[in-house]
């Protein structure tokens, strides 16, 4: 039986760092939608595209060629033929995302293209904030992972500090709520878990027993 597993929720609930190690321990492909997300805004950024120039937004997401690569710590991301792993993490990147995310022709682009990914792959692995609800609705596992706002922010801000971040913990607080209230609010596909999702606090969780709960998942 071919797998799909959907991990949706909201900023900083582990959900990449725990697609990775399911994807490592059931030998899944692990799709990031995020960094697609994350690509169209650094474009709009370098080429000077406005966030509501939704045409605008609308081609780059089409003619960019975007690549997951393997590395030593889980996965690069390839966007044109160029190294973009780190330059789509920024806070500024991450900051306008969600406005980039809010356009209809721009999901409809990168959901098509996250629903061929998923299709070619065979086994997959697919986080986001929409994987259960509508990019892959027949997944075989739905999880939807959460925190506290407070935890959360910690994690994000170890994170970024280990690439050269100062700012405090409340500052990126600031930045995951205000992700959030947006990201939950959209009209088209808002983060939401899937009625059919397995719904994990990772509060108090280490990211080996949430990865043991996932893998669970698939082979019950
Ligand atoms: O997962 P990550 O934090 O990298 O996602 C960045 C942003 O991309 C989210 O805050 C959201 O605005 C957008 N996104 C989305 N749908 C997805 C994945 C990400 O709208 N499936």
């Amino acid at each position: 039986e071919i797998v799909k597993i959907a991990l949706d929720g909201p900023a900083g609930a582990g959900k990449s760092t725990v697609a990775k190690e399911v994807a490592k321990k059931l030998q899944m492909t692990y799709v990031d939608s995020g960094a697609m997300y994350r690509c169209v805004t650094f474009l709009a950024i370098k080429n000077h595209v406005a966030m509501q120039d939704e045409p605008g937004l609308f081609k780059l997401a089409k003619a960019m060629q975007l690549m997951f690569i393997p590395s030593e710590h889980g996965q690069g991301v390839q966007l044109d033929g160029v190294d973009v792993t780190d330059a789509i993490r920024t806070p500024e990147v991450g900051a306008l995302v969600p406005l980039v995310a809010n356009h209809a022709l721009v999901r409809e682009c990168l959901v098509e293209k996250q629903r061929e990914i998923a299709h070619t792959a065979y086994h997959v692995v697919m986080d986001g904030r929409d994987i259960g609800t509508h990019v892959l609705p027949d997944a075989t596992v739905k999880v939807y992972l959460t925190a506290t706002l407070d935890v959360r922010a910690k994690r994000r801000h170890e994170e970024l500090v280990r690439q050269g971040f100062t700012g405090t913990v409340s500052d990126v607080m600031k930045l995951l709520h205000e992700r959030d209230e947006i990201d939950g609010r959209r009209e088209i596909a808002p983060m939401r878990p899937a009625s059919d999702a397995v719904i994990l606090d990772t509060s108090c969780l280490a990211i080996h027993e949430v990865t043991a709960m996932v893998v669970s998942l698939c082979q019950a």
